[in-house]
């Protein structure tokens, strides 16, 4: 099996389709192995465009979507990004390849969380299988919530479908920062842009229609 082919051919259908737009973007799909992040009985369907189950219920997100996402986020060397909703790793490590590229000595970086234990001790392995554990931190805690600390990012993506944007994630982006979450219902949502302006005001563009698994905990749906 010819991974880094079928990886190729991916991202060339995705620059083809006007998905993939942006050098960063398209450097770092071509750089990440997804066939690393799922599951071993999916590995021959890693680079299908289309979500996979992981572990406890959950899935990696499809490679339109992480795309969709990444080029959303404007990610550029250098910045904070934080993650809620790790999975398997995979689009923490896609992000960490456009702030931080390998072999360049960056300080970007990204931390992610996680609200199962499970999933995060398999995103952590997958992680440091693909060197990416120098770049991104795992946290295994309810994200909706933030993360506590007076830390903020400059990118915020959210990889779960959330009931209203969580006030403690508009709280952890810095002025100018951007977040994308998918907000609706837990059948299908809306992919959200926010930025928050130098004043600390908000807007809010809408990318289109989406469909992600629920988020739990504080902010998320009841379960
Ligand atoms: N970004 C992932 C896929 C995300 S699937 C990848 O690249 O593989 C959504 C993930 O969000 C699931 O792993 C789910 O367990 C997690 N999640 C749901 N609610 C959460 C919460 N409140 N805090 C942190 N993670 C959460």
């Amino acid at each position: 099996m010819d991974f880094e082919f079928k990886r190729r051919r991916l991202v060339e259908s995705l620059v083809r389709e006007g998905v993939l737009r942006s050098e960063g973007v398209i450097r770092a799909m071509l750089k990440v192995p997804r066939e690393c992040f799922v599951l071993k009985e999916y590995k021959e369907w890693a680079y299908i465009d289309s979500p996979l189950p992981i572990l406890c219920d959950q899935t990696i997100s499809a490679p339109h979507m992480c795309a969709i996402m990444c080029e959303a986020l404007e990610l550029d060397v250098g910045m904070q990004v934080l993650e809620i909703g790790t999975g398997s790793g995979y689009h923490a490590a896609l992000c960490a390849e456009i702030v931080a590229p390998s072999g360049s000595k960056s300080n970007g970086f990204v931390v992610t969380v996680e609200y199962f234990t499970e999933l995060a001790k398999f995103a952590r392995d997958n992680l440091e299988k693909t060197g990416y554990n120098d770049r991104v931190y795992v946290i295994n805690a309810d994200g909706s919530r933030g993360i506590g600390a007076k830390e903020r990012f400059d990118r915020i993506l959210v990889t779960a479908a959330a009931p209203t944007v969580p006030k403690p994630l508009l709280e952890a982006l810095k002025p100018q920062g951007l977040l994308v979450i998918p907000v609706g219902t837990r059948f299908s949502q809306v992919l959200l842009k926010v930025k928050k302006r130098p004043d600390g005001s908000l807007s809010v563009e809408n990318l289109g229609s989406c469909i992600f698994v629920s988020l739990r905990g504080r902010y998320g749906f009841e379960y």
